[in-house]
């Protein structure tokens, strides 16, 4: 093998720049030669492609987002798309390709190994961390940072006016980044898609709370919850309590951007440098995952979505904890 391609794909992450640094400096260091892919796999249909030196990724380890850009690609999708991919991947002499992205991005890849036979490895680059096979996901911890940070700033005020704040955080299918941010904000309750909400219980629990004179709750909803997003649970909550003024915030598109944390970069690091030396073994179709602190290599066909569960004792800890 002689030169190799990396490229972002799916949702943005941080960390995901720190991934790329790491595929290109251990690929370098190996000998090999490096491209990367502007625009994921639309950017491969394009042709979108720049050789990478050491230098092309210096200071970029600290920076959100991706500096290859990341897009979703319907024409990728078809036969006819991943064909015109492959040719340019041929083309250029570009005999395997490190994906950074989430399980769709991986079934992408596979497609493209099982036609052209293009060698593939995957970094799990997603801030839901709802991956199979791997205990982390790249961006999630500083989602979860971002996340908590915002909530400490929501405390302080809730605190000053008797308030019900309702924080509504990403996930639309996991409540992995509800669960952590809602720990580690100290929150009252966490409201997730895994688990059936019932709006009665809340009610009592915050009628308890009051009892105890606390000064103000807040409330972690994912945004996939089974009884709706944050604003329609504050509705529901306000019908039948309203000691409270109530409040909502939406986080938003916040918890994608800014600098990773070292967590995460240390992460993407070694996610990196792992990528290249499966490739260089000669391993396809397989994602890298760190499973108690290691380095693992996990079947795309595992590494979906919707497999990993909540651990249910850190959502029993937030309840004993509130
Ligand atoms: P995220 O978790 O952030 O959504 P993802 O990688 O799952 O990331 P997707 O939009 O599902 O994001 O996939 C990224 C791209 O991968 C798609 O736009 C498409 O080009 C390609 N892709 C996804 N699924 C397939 C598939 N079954 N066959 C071929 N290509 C696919």
């Amino acid at each position: 093998m002689k030169k190799i391609a990396v490229m972002t794909s799916g949702g943005d992450a941080p960390g995901m720049n720190a991934g790329i640094r790491a595929v290109t400096r251990t690929a370098l260091q190996k000998g090999l030669e490096v491209v990367g892919i502007y625009r994921g796999y639309q950017g491969m249909i394009e042709g979108d492609f720049i050789p990478l030196d050491r230098f092309r990724v210096s200071n970029i380890i600290q920076r959100g987002g991706t500096f290859l850009k990341t897009a979703r690609s319907e024409e990728f999708r078809t036969v006819e798309g991943r064909a015109k991919a492959a040719a340019h991947l041929k083309k250029e002499g570009i005999e395997a390709l490190v994906v950074i992205g989430g399980d769709g991005s991986f079934r992408g890849a596979a497609a493209l190994h099982a036609e052209h036979g293009i060698q593939v490895v995957g970094c799990p680059g997603t801030i839901d961390n709802d991956l199979y096979g791997t205990d982390y996901t790249i961006g999630y911890d500083t989602a979860v940072n971002t996340a908590v940070q915002a909530i400490d700033q929501i405390r302080d005020t809730a605190d000053s006016h008797n308030r019900l704040f309702f924080v509504e955080v990403m996930g639309r299918d996991a409540g992995f980044i509800a669960l952590r941010t809602g720990l580690a904000s100290g929150a009252e309750s966490v409201l997730v898609p895994e688990t059936t909400t019932y709006i009665d219980e809340l009610i009592t629990k915050l009628e308890e709370g009051r009892k105890l004179k606390k000064a103000s709750a807040i409330i972690i909803v994912a945004e996939g919850d089974d009884e709706g997003g944050a604003l329609d649970i504050a509705k529901k909550v306000n019908e039948k309590f309203d000691a409270w003024e109530t409040k909502v915030t939406v986080l938003g598109h916040i918890q994608r951007g800014g600098s990773p944390t070292a967590f995460d970069r240390i992460l993407a690091s070694r996610m990196g440098n792992s990528a290249v030396e499966a490739l260089l073994k000669g391993s396809t179709n397989v994602m890298i995952g760190q499973r108690n602190n290691e380095m693992v290599e996990v079947p795309f066909t595992q590494a979906s979505k919707h497999h990993e569960t909540l651990n249910p004792h850190l959502l029993e800890l937030v309840e004993i904890l509130s």
